[in-house]
């Protein structure tokens, strides 16, 4: 694996107790930097104390949003062992995501490496209360500055870590969705695959708009006749329509998730039909009429699998489950916690190791 500097922090700071620890308000006491040039490339990876950055008022990423980001977790087992979910796969994103905002490509050995030198450095603040994680957060932001749209020249590649809790501190908890055909998250053609922070911008009026109606999430239709499923919030979405789990395909407007992803394989080991295709609003309403739908649930690394009790879409409330968790869905999610805490044998390999890495300065 790769080495890289390490600068220790003179000021660790306190850890906050596992069981008081909430999601993305804590962070840890170092980060991980990286800087791109034209002439030198991806250069310069180090750790050093996590502070903040001085920017140039006229830095380009805070007029344009050239930026993306992703979005992983780091595990302790009962043996103490701490290892991340799938790096491999959320780098790849990571490099997808660059090339949708014309940032160059970053190696991907050397984007792995940083996760686990970054959560060595800081293995310490690994939680272990079954339920937490540390959530590792990977950024690219364009750092010219200039008031001109064009790509920029130079960029800064970063890591930061934070402990997190369970997201849900009483077991399942089903949420309310409403779908709408008043916003869209993402058009063909446009960066609905890409973990920008452009798309989250353009999320936070329908989010605010259903908040106002006692709704948790928007369920997002299609840009472009206001009908096929999207995803829900930022989250993929899955439904069980008898004994099939649809969900929709991954056809540039959804962002190609990693739980989706597992979700998927996982189904399929266990002998379920799953159809990646295009289900409309009217589908869903349908099968709900029928009876069929049965359960509903989003995926996502920060909540792994989120159980969905009640869908609105104009003024039709739909009822899942009667409101309650089902079978598959709380199969889905215990099976997934039970490979990323070491419970059970990591049967496709999603697990790395990481090492802790010694205060010793480098
Ligand atoms: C990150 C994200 C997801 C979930 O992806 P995971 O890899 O499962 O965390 C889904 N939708 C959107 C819009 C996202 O940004």
């Amino acid at each position: 694996m790769q080495d890289f500097p390490v600068t220790r922090t003179q000021h660790p700071k306190p850890r906050v107790a596992d069981d008081k620890l909430r999601f993305g308000d804590v962070f840890t006491d170092h980060m991980f930097v990286m800087d791109y040039t034209p002439e030198h490339g991806w250069h310069d990876g180090r750790i050093v104390p996590y502070a903040p950055f001085t920017m140039d008022p006229a830095c380009c990423v805070l007029h344009y949003a050239q930026a993306v980001f992703d979005g992983l977790k780091a595990f302790r087992d009962e043996r103490g062992q701490i290892r991340l979910f799938r790096p491999d796969q959320h780098a790849a994103r990571l490099n997808r995501s660059c090339e949708a905002l014309c940032i160059p490509p970053l190696d991907q050995a050397v984007v792995e490496a940083s996760f686990a030198a970054l959560v060595g450095v800081d293995a310490g603040w690994v939680p272990a209360r079954r339920g937490t994680s540390i959530y590792v957060r990977p950024t690219v932001i364009a750092t010219d500055v200039f008031l001109g749209v064009h790509p920029s020249a130079g960029y800064r590649y970063y890591v930061i870590l934070c402990p997190v809790s369970a997201y849900y501190k009483e077991g399942l908890a089903p949420v309310r969705i409403l779908a709408t055909d008043e916003h869209v998250r993402a058009v063909p053609g446009g960066l609905g695959s890409a973990k920008t922070a452009a798309n989250y911008a353009a999320s936070l009026y329908a989010a605010k708009d259903a908040a106002a109606r006692g709704y948790a999430q928007v369920l997002w239709l299609d840009g472009k006749r206001g009908e096929f499923l999207e995803e829900v919030g930022s989250m993929n979405v899955m439904l069980r329509l008898g004994d099939t789990v649809v969900t929709p395909p991954l056809g540039g407007t959804i962002l190609d998730g990693i739980t989706r992803r597992s979700a998927i394989q996982l189904l399929r080991d266990w002998g379920v039909t799953v159809e990646e295709r295009p289900v409309s609003i009217h589908e869903v309403m349908q099968a709900h009429a029928d009876g069929t739908l049965t359960e509903m649930w989003g995926t996502g690394t920060a909540v792994v699998i989120s159980p969905i009790g009640e869908l609105g879409f104009r003024d039709a409330r739909m009822v899942i489950n009667g409101g309650a968790t089902g079978e598959l869905t709380r199969r889905l999610y215990e099976a997934i916690a039970a490979i990323q805490y070491g419970a059970t044998n990591d049967a496709h390999g999603w697990m790395r190791p990481v090492r802790a890495l010694e205060a010793v300065d480098a």
